[in-house]
């Protein structure tokens, strides 16, 4: 990164950050590629990349228990990597678990509290036990990850599911969600920013709401974590997930928050090495968190990777990324808008939002619409991007989405733009 791209202002120059993402620099159908799917994944910088090769090269080995110099190098760097990743959250060390993303930690959630359903765990576990009847309310704008989750905890738990609707505009109803919490309630799982609308949600009020009733909430940062600058503890959320591979960082690697004295009373997902103090042929003792939660031998390399990905925002600035994503978001819808057929999803005014915004196109299928913007080096998501329900509440049964990240440029979001105003004249929707 050449230093007039850093900046601890809210302006960054997203042309010289390019340099650092070797696979944006090629051409895809002919074209240069104008990457708009960062919702899915993001691209990796170099950084990255380099911060596993080192780890490779120079000191592989198992952490935690090996006698050897290797073994107590790879320890202080994945250590080291915990305590960068959880202060980029606002978080200490041993509040973060590392997981392989965030629908592991959403399950990771789900089965821990099956778990003290069922008895096992240390007494304060009792806390998380349901009942039949209780009631573990989602919202209708979920990821699958955040929901099938707790549609098989309620099925094997008695427990009841409760969604606060979606308006017209994208934003939840809190009012409707006001008159969905009761004693009853016991779960309250959401997402910081819809994956699909792009609308970061009142983290403060939906917290107020489960708190009102006693009930753990539970935050999906999966879309929030590589654009806004994250306090998790001062969002007061009890537990939150995010994944690396969104953020810049490597596949398999993400990470779980929980306050401390809710992961403390946890019981744990995975059993295994790593995780015990004693263990007798018919009896175990659990490590206190994070090492509780952690079965098994970790993904090392992408922890050290994702902590180089972090230290990168970080070096870029989350306000200036921020700042550039919602001036491209702007455009997009700028443009949009200006293209007859178009119908945005989750188009509320004023709302705060990140770079993304999902689509109709009348009279063309959003996958012929995702082809016809490849052919023109131009990569989208077409389908219900894990969220078939949101889909159906709108309405449709598939969305194209156009996502950006700090790496994307005004020129990505013309060429975008352009490409889009051709759609409906190519497959004859116009006639
Ligand atoms: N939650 C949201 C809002 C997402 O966008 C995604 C990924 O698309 C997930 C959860 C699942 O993330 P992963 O597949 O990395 O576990």
């Amino acid at each position: 990164m050449t230093s007039s791209a850093l900046s601890e202002t809210a302006t960054l120059d997203a042309a010289a950050l390019r340099a650092d993402f070797p696979i944006l620099q090629q051409e895809v159908n002919g074209q240069p590629l104008v990457y708009l799917d960062s919702a899915a994944t993001s691209q990796k910088p170099r950084q990255v990349l380099q911060a596993e090769y080192d780890f490779l090269t120079r000191s592989n080995a198992a952490v935690h228990r090996g006698a050897h110099t290797l073994a107590a190098e790879a320890t202080d760097l994945f250590e080291d990597a915990r305590a960068t990743v959880a202060r980029f959250v606002g978080a200490r060390p041993e509040q973060l678990v590392w997981t392989s993303g965030a629908t592991l930690g959403l399950n990771l959630v789900a089965y821990a509290i099956s778990n003290a359903t069922t008895g096992r765990g240390a007494p304060a576990s009792a806390r998380f036990a349901l009942a039949p009847g209780d009631e573990i309310l989602t919202t209708e704008t979920e990821h699958h990850a955040n929901l099938i989750p707790w549609q098989e905890l309620a099925a094997r738990t008695g427990a009841v599911l409760r969604h606060i609707p979606v308006r017209d505009d994208g934003t939840l109803d809190l009012d409707a969600a006001g008159g969905l919490v009761g004693e009853r309630t016991r779960i309250l799982a959401f997402s910081h920013v819809s994956n699909v609308l792009g609308i970061v949600n009142p983290v403060s009020e939906l917290v107020d709401l489960a708190r009102s009733v006693g009930a753990l909430t539970v935050m999906d940062a999966c879309q929030s974590a590589p654009h806004l600058r994250l306090d998790l503890p001062a969002l007061g959320v009890d537990l939150a997930v995010f994944s690396g591979h969104k953020m810049l960082g490597p596949y398999g690697i993400g990470g779980l928050y929980g306050r401390s004295e809710v992961l403390e009373a946890l019981p744990p997902f995975l059993t295994g090495g790593s995780m015990i103090t004693t263990v007798t042929l018919d009896d175990a003792g659990y490590l206190p968190p994070p090492q509780r939660f952690e079965a098994g031998t970790q993904p090392i390399g992408p922890a050290i990777g994702l902590a180089a990905a972090v230290r990168y925002l970080d070096d870029v600035g989350l306000a200036a990324v921020h700042a550039h994503e919602a001036r491209l978001a702007a455009r997009m819808r700028d443009g949009l808008v200006g293209v007859p057929g178009i119908r945005l999803l989750g188009d509320a005014p004023g709302a705060e939002r990140v770079g993304l915004w999902a689509f109709e196109v009348a009279g063309v299928h959003a996958h012929d619409a995702g082809q016809f913007l490849d052919a023109q080096g131009i990569a989208v998501r077409v389908g219900h991007h894990c969220a078939a329900p949101l889909h159906r509440r709108f309405g449709m049964t598939a969305s194209v989405r156009a996502s950006a990240a700090l790496y994307n440029t005004e020129a990505d979001v013309d060429a975008f733009l352009d490409a889009v105003s051709g759609i409906r004249d190519y497959f004859g929707a116009n006639a």
